[in-house]
């Protein structure tokens, strides 16, 4: 029977950590770190995670600003926004949330926050750097994603990992960070043939696809790490990962749940970033 990575605890632990810093740091700049967020609508999940973003700030000692904005906004009146935070000296970091609107080119969005307050890591002078090896802000849910693979003591060094999916903001930049810490990585998506056995090679597995119950325990190595990435939910109105929990469990060798798993590192991981640009803004003005 595999060990369940307990995201929830572990976050907690990275947040006392945390929290711990923003004071520290608070003293030595005399400030606070300050995030802002930007919301376009009502859509309701992005409202939770929006929500579920402002309570982990305030609980870290994190100052966080909700802007909201009707869904009728228009591309320009986003940018302008952007523009605003982007110069104003007490903001740290900017988010925007996503999914954005059809009139709304998320891409122009993206490119108009400034990289130093990406704290996402979405823009592709961040996106650039991760590829490059250079110092950049890294996405939040593959940093999570990292942090729960360490928390198991496996070694990533000379292991094969099997990233499934392959979008921007989890496949790619995961399978980056993986192969950075010496692992042999293989990308898997929806035209690769033969998924489980690209899949049983996996002493790592991450899975990001948003298909419910996609990996079954025959495509599981014995005592592998399976990362769920994945939140669907069912008929039932029930949230599940894209991973098959009670199949593959007897199988792996740590497993994450949905919840409670890659969730709550990922929004520990938008804090440690938050409180990175906060570091970086601080000390170069102090130079
Ligand atoms: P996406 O829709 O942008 O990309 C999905 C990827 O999965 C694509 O690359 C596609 O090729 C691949 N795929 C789809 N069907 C497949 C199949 N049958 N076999 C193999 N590959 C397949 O998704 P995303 O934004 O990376 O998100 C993936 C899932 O992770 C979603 O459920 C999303 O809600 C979740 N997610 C969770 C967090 C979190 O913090 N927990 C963060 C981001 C995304």
């Amino acid at each position: 029977m595999s060990v369940v990575i307990d995201g929830k605890a572990l976050a907690a632990s990275f947040r006392a950590d945390i929290a711990a810093q923003v004071t520290r740091l608070g003293e030595r700049y005399g400030k606070t770190p300050c995030l802002s967020v930007i919301i376009v609508g009502d859509n309701p999940a992005s409202r939770s995670y929006v929500r579920g973003k402002i309570k982990a700030c305030r609980e870290a000692g994190i100052e966080s600003r909700l802007i909201e904005f009707p869904d009728t906004i228009s591309e320009e009146e986003l940018l302008s926004s952007i523009a605003r935070l982007n110069a104003d000296a007490d903001v740290d970091a900017v988010l925007v949330q996503l999914p954005l609107p059809s009139q709304i080119d998320s891409n122009r969005v993206i490119d108009a926050i400034s990289p130093e307050k990406d704290v996402d890591g979405f823009h592709p002078t961040n996106v650039a750097a991760l590829f490059l090896g250079r110092p950049c802000m890294a996405p939040c849910t593959p940093k999570g994603i990292i942090a729960m693979i360490d928390s198991t003591g496996s070694v990533i060094d000379g292991a094969r990992a099997t990233v499934v999916g392959r979008s921007n903001i989890v496949g790619k930049p995961v399978a980056k960070l993986l192969q950075d810490r010496g692992a042999t990585v293989t990308v898997a998506h929806s035209h690769t043939r033969n998924l489980a056995a690209v899949c049983r090679d996996a002493d790592i597995l991450v899975v990001a696809t948003g298909h419910a119950g996609l990996v079954t325990a025959d495509m599981v190595k014995n005592g592998a790490v399976v990362i769920d990435v994945g939140i669907n939910r069912t008929a039932e109105g029930k949230l599940v990962g894209d991973v098959d929990f009670a199949g593959v469990s007897p199988k792996a060798g740590f497993i994450s749940p949905v919840p409670g798993g890659v969730g709550p590192m990922t929004i520990t991981m938008l804090l440690a970033n938050t409180l990175e640009c906060f570091k970086n803004r601080n000390e170069k003005q102090n130079k």
